[in-house]
């Protein structure tokens, strides 16, 4: 027995212009005898893709309201003695966290261990 491709009717044979057909019961829809392939062969293929999200850190627009201040660094841009850090786990949990720093004078911002 077959099925149509379409609608997943039964297939009859019928007679059409002189030779015998398959059809659809449901849905009308002819095919020939032996030129189609008895089976139709689906291949599911499901990819899940763990895509590893990219951790983004907005550095540059943190807002530091409440931020601890530090005075053990020095800034790389201005050398000012004071700025704002903050811990952040960048990739695995596993790995240490990153600290990262903006200066109170003028708002660079820059990491621990770079
Ligand atoms: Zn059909
Ligand atoms: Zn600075």
């Amino acid at each position: 027995m077959k099925f149509c491709p379409k609608c997943g009717g039964v297939m009859v044979p019928v007679k059409q212009g002189g030779k015998v057909v398959l059809r659809c019961t449901r849905c009308g829809y002819t095919m020939e005898v032996g030129s189609s392939r008895e089976l139709s062969v689906y291949r599911v293929t499901n990819v899940i893709e763990h895509s590893e999200k990219e951790k983004t850190i907005v550095i540059s627009e943190r807002d530091v309201k409440g931020l601890p201040i530090t005075r053990d660094v020095v800034c790389p841009r201005c050398g000012w003695r004071e700025a704002y850090y903050w811990v952040v786990q960048t990739r695995a949990a596993d790995e240490p966290a990153t600290r990262f720093f903006k200066c109170t004078k003028c708002g660079y911002v820059w990491r621990e261990y770079d």
